[in-house]
């Protein structure tokens, strides 16, 4: 059985603020952050190694890709680590896969009480896929979708496990902490948070057939709202995009891989 894990930042418990994630300003705060990190993978992992699985790729998933400490990840794992990737946080998820797992994960742009809300960059307001808003979690959950695979755990904050349960019927959900606010949370302690993970992964790996692979209904239109006109402008460059008002674009593709690439293209031209 082979798993795909991917690991983002903002939704291991005990980090709630900018600081702590960011690792040109972050200094030794970010440091404990990647041991965080690291250490909740680990559970996941371990979890995943208590359902049965051979392998598991692990997918750092978070700034430049390159936070998980390496040598203190479980030697059960291969780390995908560092940029670029063409399909970012979900890169190389295909068929060969039988779940995906994501770790670490935060809420949707413009989530109330959620520890860093944001949906790829700061410059996004909103996107939807056939005019539904999706968060980091629906856009790469759309994207095992398509190669057939479900997401069957997802872990983070209180919101980030609501909006997968509303989204992946019969997902599982660690809520590793209760924001109060953007930047400050409730916080189970971490090792309570990784017995949690680890227990949570071996149960969704062991129930993956009751979660149906998330498909967007094709062709897909994609519907991004930037924070200001600027960012459409730019992202307006990218061939097949249509100007929808100030500050959206949309694009119909064929599938959810060309949707996603040309998301992840659009983000990336958008670039003041
Ligand atoms: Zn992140």
């Amino acid at each position: 059985m082979k798993v795909f894990l991917s690991v983002d930042m903002e939704g291991i418990g005990g980090i709630v603020s900018e600081l702590e994630t960011d690792p040109e300003k972050g200094g030794g705060r970010y440091e404990e952050s990647r041991r965080l990190m690291t250490r909740e993978a680990n559970a996941a992992i371990e979890g995943c190694l208590d359902a049965g699985a051979e392998e598991v790729l692990v997918a750092d998933s978070h700034w430049n890709f390159d936070n998980l400490l390496s040598e203190d990840l479980h030697e059960a794992a291969t780390l995908l680590r560092g940029k670029p990737r063409a399909y970012s946080m979900v890169d190389s998820l295909d068929a060969s896969f039988d779940a995906a797992m994501f770790v670490g994960y935060h809420a949707a742009a413009g989530t109330p009480h959620a520890i860093l809300d944001h949906t790829y960059t700061g410059r996004i307001r909103d996107v939807l896929v056939n005019g539904s808003r999706v968060s980091e979690t629906g856009l790469n959950a759309y994207y095992a979708g398509h190669f057939g695979v479900p997401v069957v755990l997802v872990t983070g904050d209180a919101q980030v496990a609501a909006q997968a349960r509303r989204l992946i019927p019969g997902v599982h959900t660690v809520a590793v902490k209760e924001a109060v606010g953007a930047t400050s949370a409730k916080n189970l302690h971490p090792r309570k948070a990784r017995e949690a993970i680890r227990a949570e992964a071996a149960k969704a790996l062991a129930d993956r057939r009751a979660v149906r692979p998330l498909k967007a209904r094709t062709p897909v239109r994609i519907t991004v709202d930037f924070q200001g006109t600027e960012h459409a402008d730019l992202a307006s460059f990218v061939p097949g995009t249509r100007r929808r008002g100030g500050t959206r674009i949309e694009y119909v593709s064929p599938d959810f891989v060309e949707a996603f690439r040309t998301f992840l293209a659009v983000i990336y031209v958008a670039r003041p």
